[in-house]
């Protein structure tokens, strides 16, 4: 059997999505920004996709820009606001559980002079208003949070962080990257003044996102060059990558309640049973904010990458928090933000189900995990020395 349990990282792209684009690949192949026929043809259908996006986030067809993803979302929103509006301050405040996209972004504007707060979250991965509150100074000029958090899925309090900013008059940008297919948002309603989405992570493909602007906001210029996306985002219109963004975010808006419903099914049931079946086992974040289709767990004495690679050679595919970079396995920072020890942060691994998952997959993945999480554990000295040769399960 073959299970894809990392939704989060990626999922696949819906036949229907399939099916809307291919025509744009090969018959409607004109340049949106050509004046003939060809390109007038283009520039409709694209007009159309922004149409529709901006009716279901609602918002204005004007306030929607395409983007590359999510990452250059995100790195656009900050920089741009940063850059625009310096001259009323320097100060930016974020989280300590934001996707790298926005911590590296934050960094770079660090380097730039700017000053950066991370708020810190609960043990459920939630910030407080109270911490936002108390973090504003005279010198904010924005505020960055994002929706829903991509390792152990805690929402955050988007529209009470919205409407606050609103009535200090501080920007408020979220990446909703995680969010959009699984929560409503609405940008209006939320307080939102930019916003970030890329398609890939709701059934669209990859390589697409846009960034929601506010009209009034001014968030400059990210890519230099030709006059697409009213002046500020230069490059060759992604036809057919666009009206799949548009195609998928319509299917994920029509069917949440129901995709919702089979995926808190099928994860509930998969926490129940592990909490229940494997022992020194303990849930990251909280239940009551959180996506519905996250599971995250640490599991003492043994390694997240270990877990990872013994479910894949089940079929089943996972995360583990750790980002392995330059040969070092760092700890997940978000792990670590919940208030977890660092061998716990270690031995974290990301469940994310999808609505494409049976509940027949989601019992042989607790089936897998409990062999690969005895295996390990028979290889481990520390577990032994703790638990005893004898106590071992
Ligand atoms: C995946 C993800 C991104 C990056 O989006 P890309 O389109 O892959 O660049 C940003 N933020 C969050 C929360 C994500 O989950």
């Amino acid at each position: 059997m073959r299970v894809y349990l990392d939704n989060s990282a990626t999922t696949a792209v819906d036949r229907e999505v399939l099916d809307a684009m291919m025509p744009y690949f090969t018959d409607t192949f004109g340049n949106p920004s050509s004046l003939h026929g060809y390109g007038r043809e283009a520039l409709a259908v694209v007009d159309q996709a922004r149409e529709k996006i901006a009716r279901l986030l609602n918002a204005k067809p004007t306030e929607i820009y395409f983007t590359s993803g999510g990452s250059e979302s995100d790195n656009w929103a900050l920089r741009g606001a940063a850059h625009t509006y310096q001259k009323q301050g320097k100060h930016i405040i974020t989280t300590a559980i934001e996707h790298p996209a926005i911590l590296e972004t934050c960094k770079l504007l660090e380097s730039e002079g700017f000053e950066v707060t991370k708020l810190p979250v609960g043990r459920d991965g939630r910030v407080s208003l109270e911490d936002l509150k108390n973090a504003v100074r005279d010198d904010t000029i924005l505020v960055s949070v994002m929706f829903a958090n991509n390792e152990m899925g805690a929402i955050q309090p988007i529209a009470e962080i919205g409407a606050f900013c609103r009535e200090e008059g501080i920007l408020f940008h979220t990446d909703a990257v995680q969010a959009a297919g699984s929560i409503k948002i609405d940008v209006q309603e939320q307080n939102i003044d930019m916003l970030s989405l890329s398609a890939h992570k709701f059934h669209g493909p990859k390589g697409v996102g846009l960034l929601y602007i506010r009209s009034g906001v001014r968030a400059g210029k990210l890519i230099y060059g030709g006059g697409q996306e009213r002046g500020f985002r230069a490059g060759t219109t992604n036809v057919p990558a666009i009206v799949g963004m548009a195609k998928a975010l319509e299917i994920s808006v029509r069917d949440m309640d129901n995709d919702n419903e089979h995926i808190k099914a099928m994860r509930d049931h998969f926490i129940k049973r592990v909490l229940a079946e494997v022992p020194y086992c303990k849930l990251n974040g909280g239940m009551e904010h959180r996506l519905v289709n996250n599971a995250n767990f640490s599991f003492d004495y043994i390694e997240g990458e270990g877990i990872l690679i013994g479910l894949d050679l089940s079929g089943i595919a996972v995360s583990s928090g750790s980002a392995c970079s330059s040969g070092d396995l760092e700890p997940s920072h978000v792990i670590l933000a919940c208030g977890a020890t660092m061998e716990e942060a270690h031995g974290s691994i990301r469940f994310s189900f999808g609505k494409d998952n049976t509940m027949e997959q989601t019992d042989y993945a607790v089936e897998k995990l409990k062999e690969t999480v005895t295996r390990l554990r028979s290889f481990s000295p520390l577990f032994k020395e703790i638990k005893g040769e004898d106590t071992y399960v």
